[in-house]
């Protein structure tokens, strides 16, 4: 078996004992005679898997008893669209949006679809490598929006914006997981599975229960958070391949100390890279210090010839999908929870022979 080091953004590297176990059990889940692929969600045997994992998500997450936790479809992009259709009232248009990259930006002209939708700040000044530390916000909106890791640009809130009593709501796509949020401080949060917690296909939502509503007449039963709420998640079929896998990847976080010791070691994995590119005088990191994302590192080399060869020559030494996003251009290293140690160390080196190489 020869496993190459996968920097894409998502999806993106699973625990290989992950990927084991479920293969283990692929064919012959638990001695039921089929494998989870094939089996009917409204069984035991699902129903064990599904209770198990909204179970782990709020035990790692530290979910308080007056959020739900629901599993629905349709990616990060799907909840665009149904958190104004969620949140805003009928009487009541108002949301606010905080753009930090394209993600922000695509949530933000999503919502502008169904209501008043107010730009509250945005970075795309400069080219969204920072996170806006002023905000206009408007006290009588319904929410206030936020995308807390921005992937393609490589920046994160450190500190979050003080909303007051509007809730804050947080795509955490690729942040989830990684290092610990206190969920109190937010009205709704989710997250697309695929960057780190299974493969795509499941949508994690966490929604404070007074948020729970009806929504706008217009919101589709499917993007409606009650629909799924009332009926555990089970409204329709759900991805459960994607569900499972999540749980076993919820079980391995758990058995190596939760998301605690998980952020611990995702500081020290950042820190090893950030440090390297900033004691360089080749690779370069043009986002503002204190804003780094711990889980997308942007770089680029001297020139855009040279990023060119670097993402040639690296997926030929077994580093793929480093390169950067068609936006940003450059490189970009995507060290979610399950890139090992070994996946900065020996990408530190090739980076170091590179730039001997072509200085
Ligand atoms: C990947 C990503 C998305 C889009 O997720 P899909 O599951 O592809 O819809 C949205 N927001 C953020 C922050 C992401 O990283």
């Amino acid at each position: 078996m020869n496993r190459i080091y996968n920097y894409s953004a998502g999806p993106s590297m699973l625990p290989l004992e992950v990927l084991e176990e479920a293969q283990k059990d692929f064919v012959d889940y638990q001695g039921c005679g089929m494998s989870v692929c094939e089996m009917s969600h409204r069984s035991k045997q699902y129903d064990a898997i599904n209770n198990e994992c909204l179970a782990l998500i709020r035990e790692l997450m530290n979910v308080p008893d007056n959020y739900s936790i629901i599993l629905v479809q349709g990616g990060g992009s799907t909840q665009f669209e149904a958190v104004p259709l969620n949140l805003l009232k009928e009487d009541n248009l108002k949301a606010d949006y905080i753009v930090t990259g394209n993600f922000a930006k695509k949530a933000y002209k999503e919502a502008m679809k169904y209501g008043d939708i107010h730009l509250a700040a945005s970075s795309e000044d400069k080219t969204f490598t920072y996170i806006p530390k002023e905000f206009d916000l408007r006290p009588d909106a319904n929410y206030v929006h936020i995308c807390q890791n921005n992937t393609i640009f490589g920046t994160r809130y450190t500190k979050l914006p003080d909303t007051k009593n509007v809730p804050l709501v947080a795509d955490i796509s690729s942040l989830i997981l990684s290092e610990e949020i206190d969920v109190s401080k937010y009205g709704v949060l989710y997250a697309g599975a695929q960057k780190n917690v299974a493969p795509a296909g499941v949508t994690i939502v966490i929604v404070r229960n007074d948020l729970i509503s009806d929504g706008l007449k217009i919101c589709p039963t499917m993007l409606k958070w009650k629909t799924q709420v009332e009926a555990d998640s089970l409204y329709n079929t759900p991805p459960c391949f994607s569900i499972y896998m999540a749980m076993l990847n919820l079980r391995h976080l758990k058995k190596n100390g939760g998301v605690k010791e998980q952020q611990k070691f995702n500081e020290y994995k950042a820190k090893l890279l950030y440090d390297f590119i900033d004691n360089s005088d080749f690779y370069a990191n043009k986002v503002n210090k204190e804003d780094r994302s711990m889980m997308n590192v942007p770089f680029v080399s001297p020139n855009p010839d040279l990023d060119a060869e670097f993402v040639k020559e690296a997926a030929a030494n077994g580093f793929v999908s480093i390169k950067g996003h068609r936006l940003v251009g450059g490189m970009r290293a995507s060290i979610y929870n399950a890139m090992p140690l070994s996946g900065i160390t020996d990408l530190i080196e090739f980076m170091k022979k590179f730039e001997l190489a072509h200085k």
